[in-house]
C-alpha cells in the first residue's frame, strides 16, 4: 500500500530531527508573542524562547493540561487574530467540561492531511467509496475523516453516526469499501448486518478506520471477522486538531506519530519526568504547525509506549502503542488498578459480545465490581449461573480480584453510536 506523502513518512531520523528543530523554534517564539497565559507560564521559569534550540530542550518547557484550557475557556490560547480562524471544534467531554479548539485554513489542511495519510495507509485511493459515520458537528471524528477522504479523491459518504439501519442500507447500496467510526459503532453495525438478514457477502468493505476510544485486540479481531475486513486504528484529540494525530499501517502494530507535526513525549505522569523509549507513561504532544491553537507540551492523559525505528511499511515515523486508556481511566477497586479494556480482553476472548457494562461502588467501605454483559445465544436459563461463575473467574484471573457478573438477556445493552461510555463508577458521585 501506498504513502500519501513519502517525503515525510519514510524520512531520515536526522531530517526530522532537523525539521522538528525549525519548527520548535519557530512555535515556541510564535506562542511567546501571542499567547500571554503562555509567555507567563515560561517566564515563571525564567525561560525565554532563544532557550529553546533543539527537541531536547522541550523538556525545559512548561507543561499544558486539560485544566489550563478549562481556566483559558474560551480564547485564552488562541495564538492569532480570531479573523484569521475558520472553524471550532470541541472535545467530546468525556471527561467533564468541554474544551475549544480553534483553526485556521493552514491547521485544517494541516489536519486533512494527516488523516489523508491515515486513509492512504488503510489502502484507501481514489476509486474507493468511503462511508464517515464518525459524528459531524463540534466534534472532530466527521469532518476530520471527510476532509482526508476528500483530499485522497474517495468517493465520500458523510453519513454521520446513528440511524444505523440506512447505514447499512447505504453500505450495501452505494458499494462502501472503507468505513470510519468509533470501534464500538463498528460492532454496533456488523450486529444490525447480521440483524437485518445480510452477510458480509452483501457488502464491499475492505477496510475500516476505527479510532476516538479505546479498543482491544480481541475487539479488533472480532470485528474483522464479522465484516470481513482489515481494522486500523486511529488516534487523536482535539486539543491537537483531531483523529489522525497517528495512524496504523498495514503492519497494524501500533499507530504512527504524524511527527512533522506533533512531537511526542512520555513522562512519568506523577513527576511530569521523561521516560526512555519503550517505557509506558503519559503522552505528551507539542504541535509544531499549528498556527491558531498551537499547544506545547500538552499532556493527554492517554497511557501509552512509543518505539523508534523503521518499520516493516517502510514508514519512519514513531510508533505509540493502543493506548490502553487514559490515566483518569483506570479504576482502583480494592486497591487493584484496572482499566476496562482488560476486562473486554477476557470478555471477547470468552465469545460475549462487545457490549458491556461496568458498574463500581463500594458498599459498606468495601469495593464492589460488577459486569453486565449479554447472554451469549443458544444458552439456556438453566446454564447461566455456572456461565456467570467461570466468567467471573477468567476475569479474577486476569486482574486479580473477582467481579460479580450479571448475565442480562441479549440486546439489552445500549448500544453506542458514538464513543461508548463503559463504565459506571458511583463512588465518584458519592466523593
Ligand atoms: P474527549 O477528551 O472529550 O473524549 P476527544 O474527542 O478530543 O475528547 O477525544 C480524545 C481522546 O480520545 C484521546 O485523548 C484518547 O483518550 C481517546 N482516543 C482517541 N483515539 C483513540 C484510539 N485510537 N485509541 C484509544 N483512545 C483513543
Ligand atoms: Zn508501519
Amino acid at each position: 500500500m501506498g504513502y500519501w506523502n513519502e517525503d515525510i513518512e519514510c524520512m531520515s531520523r536526522e531530517d526530522m530531527t532537523a525539521l522538528q528543530n525549525e519548527r520548535l523554534r519557530a512555535q515556541v517564539k510564535h506562542v511567546y508573542e501571542n499567547v500571554p497565559y503562555y509567555r507567563d507560564l515560561m517566564d515563571k521559569k525564567g525561560l525565554k524562547p532563544e532557550d529553546i534550540q533543539t527537541i531536547d530542550d522541550l523538556k525545559k518547557l512548561p507543561f499544558l493540561s486539560k485544566s489550563d484550557l478549562r481556566d483559558t475557556y474560551p480564547y485564552g490560547m488562541l495564538a492569532c487574530p480570531l479573523s484569521e480562524c475558520v472553524r471550532i471544534h470541541s472535545t467530546s467531554g468525556t471527561t467533564g467540561k468541554r474544551v475549544v479548539a480553534f483553526y485556521t485554513q493552514n491547521d485544517i489542511d494541516m489536519w486533512e492531511d494527516c488523516c489523508a495519510r491515515a486513509i492512504t495507509a488503510a489502502g484507501g485511493t481514489k476509486e474507493d467509496v468511503l462511508q464517515v459515520c464518525y459524528g459531524y458537528g463540534l466534534f472532530t471524528g466527521g469532518s476530520g475523516l471527510h476532509g482526508g477522504s476528500h483530499k485522497v479523491g474517495c468517493l465520500t459518504l458523510p453519513m454521520s453516526s446513528g440511524n444505523t439501519k440506512r447505514q447499512i442500507q447505504f453500505m450495501m447500496d452505494l458499494q462502501s469499501t472503507i468505513l470510519c467510526c468509533t470501534p464500538s459503532y463498528a460492532a454496533y453495525l456488523s450486529e444490525t448486518l447480521y440483524e437485518m438478514g445480510y452477510t458480509t457477502n452483501d457488502i464491499k468493505l475492505k477496510a475500516g478506520i476505527f479510532g476516538a476510544e479505546p479498543w482491544t485486540e480481541e475487539m479488533r479481531h472480532s470485528i474483522e471477522r464479522s465484516l470481513g475486513i482489515k481494522a486500523y486504528d486511529i488516534y487523536g484529540l482535539t486539543e491537537s486538531s483531531g483523529p489522525g494525530v497517528a495512524f496504523e499501517c498495514s503492519e497494524q502494530n501500533g499507530m504512527h506519530i504524524n511527527e512533522d507535526n506533533f512531537i511526542p513525549e512520555i513522562i512519568d505522569p506523577d513527576t511530569g519526568e521523561v521516560l526512555p523509549d519503550g517505557e509506558e507513561g503519559e503522552l505528551v504532544f507539542t504541535s509544531i504547525t499549528k498556527e491558531a491553537f498551537p499547544l506545547i507540551r500538552y499532556r493527554t492523559r492517554d497511557l501509552c509506549v512509543l518505539t523508534k525505528g523503521t518499520c516493516s511499511c517502510g514508514r519512519t515515523l514513531i510508533k505509540m502503542c493502543k493506548p490502553k486508556g487514559r490515566s483518569d481511566d483506570m479504576m482502583i477497586i480494592r486497591g487493584v488498578n484496572v482499566f476496562p479494556s482488560q476486562i473486554e480482553t477476557v470478555l471477547i476472548e470468552k465469545g460475549y459480545t462487545p457490549n458491556y457494562q461496568i458498574i463500581v461502588d463500594r458498599v459498606n467501605n468495601v469495593d464492589t465490581l460488577d459486569i453486565n454483559c449479554e447472554v451469549p445465544e443458544g444458552l439456556n436459563d438453566y446454564e447461566i449461573p455456572a456461565k456467570e461463575k467461570a466468567l467471573a473467574g477468567s476475569i479474577k484471573h486476569m486482574l486479580g480480584i473477582t467481579p460479580k457478573i450479571h448475565l442480562v438477556p441479549a440486546k439489552t445493552i445500549a448500544r453506542s453510536e458514538g464513543k461508548a461510555v463503559r463504565v459506571i463508577d458511583k463512588r465518584k458521585l458519592i466523593d
